[in-house]
């Protein structure tokens, strides 16, 4: 409900209550459900490196301009400062961990206290992260809203397209002083074993989905533990059931299922426009097989969703994969919101937010001409920039045209005069590995995260608590509150 409709609300009943609704002025009792017999749900969506400029492309590309994503349709929306303890510009791990903890920590940290010192981990000469240089008196674990569900009894999941131990998910459930010690991550997973965070309660999360086995499996076995660990193995024998493709995922029924490990891939998963869905699910039917399961607690749950592809794309300033990816993100939001309105039509305990955990340096070039959506012969947003009187092609000074993409920063940057850049056309700039310009030039895939403040949208249960432009770190204590965490 936003602030208008409590409004109303209040003046309906005041007035209800000033007229009397009927002869006995004795009012009626309120029904009341107790609290503890009602589910209470959270759904924490984030989009990976999703800044606004990706919004508003990503909403080009597939509605057309006048379209709606199922993002433009939250009720409630606040804009968020993503700065981190040390850093203008934060990378992926201090800004999730601000919004699960709401404690704002240095770059590269996750989930720790602010003094915590980021420590690159020993890694060999093949790149195989070796140990924990953390130290031993090198900060202290916040505290994550996951780990608060989990004291209640909730239910617990986190869902990825990227590693399930990569910094995103890994802020959720985890606290280690640098996201590259992606071992040490996984292992924080696995109940009462070495390395367990013990803050998840007896029995750990109740679903782990996304890619990145290898953190999982042992070098013997084609994956990049040292310590000869078969985490899957000891998940199983925590009667996790396991999933390692779509078909596998499709046999488990989640309303019988406990305990879920779904790792489909050995790192990452495919980008959307790259995905074979025999191998790999959508991130819509991984979300919503996750509520099935999460949904036996009686109790509610909190579960974290990450298109965590989206800012991997922009990395690369391949802008196709990158809108594919975010139209996934929306999709899986879409698919979300449908089933959780199911069993709570009004949302009345069901708490969904989206927001994304940084920007790019992606923009959206010229005066172009409305494109409308991409499809079969229009590139729409992914072409060059197209007068809005004559429709031709619109020029720079050095008398190329350019597209309507482009990057701050990125790996194509044309040195010196853009002139040979004169037959550039829809075709090549709508490719789906086309990398769009950059004003920077960078080394392949390195394209930077921005520093402007990014979206956040909400609907259900407290979503009217978001408002304004908050920092990061404020987000905990409004899901925390809206969700009686
Ligand atoms: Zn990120």
């Amino acid at each position: 409900m936003n602030r208008k409709s409590l409004l109303i609300a209040g003046l309906t009943t005041a007035l209800l209550a000033a007229c009397g609704s009927d002869s006995d002025s004795a009012p009626a009792p309120t029904p009341t459900v107790p609290e503890t017999t009602v589910p209470k749900n959270v759904i924490f969506f984030l989009g990976d490196g999703m800044g606004l400029t990706t919004m508003t492309a990503a909403r080009i590309y597939s509605v057309g301009e006048d379209g709606d994503l199922t993002m433009d349709t939250l009720p409630e929306t606040a804009f968020v400062k993503t700065f981190s303890n040390d850093a203008q510009v934060t990378d992926s791990a201090p800004s999730m961990a601000a919004y699960m903890t709401g404690v704002k920590m240095n770059n590269e940290v996750v989930s720790m206290s602010q003094d915590t010192k980021a420590v690159d981990p020993v890694v060999d000469s093949a790149g195989n992260r070796l140990g924990n240089n953390c130290g031993a008196n090198n900060g202290t674990p916040a505290t994550t809203l996951l780990e608060l569900a989990k004291a209640q009894g909730l239910g617990t999941g986190v869902v990825s397209t990227a590693r399930v131990t990569h910094a995103t998910p890994a802020a959720t459930y985890s606290h280690i002083c640098h996201r590259d010690l992606e071992n040490d991550i996984a292992a924080a997973l696995v109940p009462g074993a070495t390395g367990y965070n013990s803050a998840l309660g007896s029995n750990g999360l109740d679903v782990i989905m996304g890619g990145g086995s290898q953190f999982f499996k042992p070098a013997k076995d084609g994956g990049r533990r040292a310590d000869g660990r078969d985490l899957v193995a000891e998940l199983k024998a925590k009667n996790y059931a396991v999933a390692s493709n779509t078909a596998e995922l499709t046999a488990i029924d989640g309303t019988k299922t406990d305990k879920l490990l779904a790792l489909f891939t050995s790192s990452h998963m495919s980008y959307d426009l790259d995905r074979d869905p025999a191998k790999e699910p959508s991130l819509a039917d991984m979300t919503t097989k996750a509520m099935d399961v999460l949904a036996r607690n009686g109790k509610g749950y909190f579960l974290m969703v990450e298109g965590g592809r989206i800012d991997h794309a922009l990395h690369e300033t391949t802008a196709k994969k990158a809108l594919q990816d975010t139209v996934a993100f929306d999709n899986a939001i879409k698919a979300a919101i449908a089933k959780a309105k199911v069993t709570d039509p009004d949302l009345k305990n069901t708490l969904i937010v989206v927001t994304a955990d940084h920007d790019h340096t992606l923009v959206l070039n010229g005066y172009a001409k409305r494109t409308g959506k991409t499809a079969a012969g229009n590139a729409g947003v992914l072409g060059v920039v197209k007068n809005y009187v004559t429709g031709e092609a619109d020029k720079d000074l050095d008398g190329a045209p350019y597209s309507i993409i482009g990057f701050g920063n990125g790996e194509n940057r044309v040195q010196a005069s853009r002139a040979g850049q004169a037959s550039l056309d829809d075709n090549a700039t709508s490719a789906n590995t086309y990398h769009q310009e950059a004003a920077v030039r960078m080394g392949v895939g390195s394209e930077t995260h921005g520093g402007t403040d990014v979206f956040l949208g909400a609907i259900g249960k407290g979503a009217d608590t978001f408002s304004g432009t908050i920092d990061n770190t404020r987000v905990f204590s409004l899901v925390k509150n809206a969700a009686g965490l």
